[in-house]
């Protein structure tokens, strides 16, 4: 069931395990498939290079799993909480990558300090309070802290949760936190307090990227349209 979802699970852990913002059996990742609403999540417990396509686990949204043998992961109550309140969400990635998860022991925002982090957020990511590991009400605040067009947060204590439409756009948005958090502490390194850009400039920046999305979307959808035609 799902194969090819499955197998692009797996490689998108890998490749979260293999970019440094997870290790171990740390981390977890979830998609949704948008034709039968079922969610696919990594297991529980077993290294990354060991994990074969048929580990990934098929779970309806209340979390019982439909097919698969291994255990689901034991963060999945936080995934599936936010696939069930937020129905534009076809990813969830949560990693414990190094410089986030201090950002998150430090209890503080992550502020638009980079180009980077405020043209993908156009804004701080918001850190949450702590909340006891594995459970749905980790996924309810995170989306609470989020607002309407969220896209990250630190978990307090904890490390990243990042959503998105698709796999690719999880990972992207959690490897800008953790960059964005690494040039932070690093500018904090240097005994200064790391300067945020202007709001006027971070709203600038993110709305350009928005019209840069918007229309590479239309050039695609102009060009199946035109394929279709053929
Ligand atoms: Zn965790």
């Amino acid at each position: 069931m799902l194969e090819a979802l499955r197998e692009e699970l797996r490689l998108t852990a890998l490749e979260m395990m293999k970019t440094g913002l997870a290790h171990d059996g740390e981390g977890n990742v979830s998609v949704r498939d948008w034709e039968t609403g079922y969610i696919v999540v990594t297991p529980s417990g077993i290294p990354y290079e060991q994990r074969r396509t048929q580990d990934m686990v098929v779970m309806d949204v209340d979390g019982n799993v439909v097919w698969g043998e291994r255990k689901p992961s034991w963060e999945t109550p936080m995934h599936t909480y936010i696939f069930k309140h937020n129905p534009k969400v076809g990813a969830v990635m949560h990693t414990h990558s190094y410089y986030a998860m201090l950002m998150s022991i430090a209890g503080v925002d992550l502020p638009p300090t980079t180009m980077n982090i405020a043209a993908t957020f156009g804004g701080p990511v918001p850190c949450c309070p702590y909340v006891r590991t594995g459970s749905a009400e980790a996924g309810r605040v995170a989306l609470e802290m989020m607002g309407e067009t969220g896209k990250a947060v630190l978990l307090g204590n904890h490390g990243t949760l990042a959503i998105g439409p698709d796999l690719p756009t999880v990972l992207r948005i959690s490897k800008t936190v953790e960059e964005g958090a690494k040039l932070h502490y690093q500018a904090a390194c240097m005994g200064v307090q790391p300067r945020p850009l202007p709001p006027d400039e971070v709203k600038w920046l993110y709305d350009l990227i928005q019209s840069f999305n918007e229309k590479a979307k239309a050039e695609e959808k102009a060009k199946v349209a035109a394929r279709s035609h053929l």
